[in-house]
């Protein structure tokens, strides 16, 4: 029977490609060093805009020197392989990086939107954005300056892509998270909605998340282990 499978990845997904999960059980997050009050959300933006583009840029260039691992294009693969079948990936992701990408995942979905891009405040021009964002840059579009911003979902914004997210949930008939720390709504309430709507559900995971109980399977350890794994069980070597 063709089978639609729905994965949600988290921050655990490119913790072994060298960026830091903003939440772990040992405190040892990104948002244990950073608060994120003062640096995530629109009103932070608003009164110190310096603060906020400047920890992103150096996310930006972490970025840069990050490599997609194991995991990353075990799902590539994956995604190949269903649809050689007839069967389709739908990826969502909670990360901002590129590492889906750059091994070749089609489409994903960033619901937390994507470092590499910048957005106008104005007038919502959406850019690919390599380089230091600064108070100064004009959009490219308006020609306004001092209104481009990193292209990320701040505390107090809607996620992007809900209602593809949602179609998806319903019409697959597997739901995986992976890496995902089951501590951030929207993405944590995903496994309660896929179960309502019949799908199985499976965790891989380095420690068991927050929402580890709704899960009807579950796979701990590396992300660069575990997944290929799993992905060499569904679709073979
Ligand atoms: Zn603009």
């Amino acid at each position: 029977m063709p089978q639609n499978i729905f994965i949600l990845t988290g921050a655990g997904i490119s913790a072994e490609s060298g960026l830091g999960t903003f939440r772990d059980k040992r405190g040892e997050g990104i948002w244990a060093r950073f608060d994120p009050m003062k640096l995530a959300t629109p009103e932070a933006f608003a009164r110190d805009p310096e603060a906020v583009l400047a920890f992103y840029d150096l996310r930006r260039r972490n970025l840069r020197d990050a490599k997609p691992n194991a995991a990353h294009f075990a799902l590539a693969r994956l995604e190949h392989a269903l649809a050689r079948r007839g069967e389709t990936l739908t990826l969502v992701t909670q990360n901002i990086d590129d590492l889906h990408e750059r091994t070749g995942s089609a489409s994903v979905i960033h619901m937390h939107g994507e470092l590499l891009k910048a957005r106008c405040e104005r007038c919502e021009a959406l850019r690919p954005w390599l380089d230091d964002l600064t108070i100064s840059d004009v959009c490219p579009d308006c020609g306004r300056a001092g209104t481009m911003r990193p292209h990320v979902v701040w505390f107090g914004e809607m996620p992007l892509g809900m209602d593809l997210i949602d179609r998806a949930l319903r019409e697959a008939d597997l739901f995986v998270a992976i890496g995902a720390s089951g501590a951030v709504y929207p993405a944590a309430g995903f496994v309660a909605e896929a179960r309502a709507y019949g799908l199985r559900t499976c965790e891989i995971n380095l420690e068991a998340a927050d929402n580890a109980d709704l899960f009807d399977e579950q796979r701990l350890g590396s992300a660069s282990g575990t997944v290929p794994a799993w992905v060499e069980e569904l679709v073979g070597p």
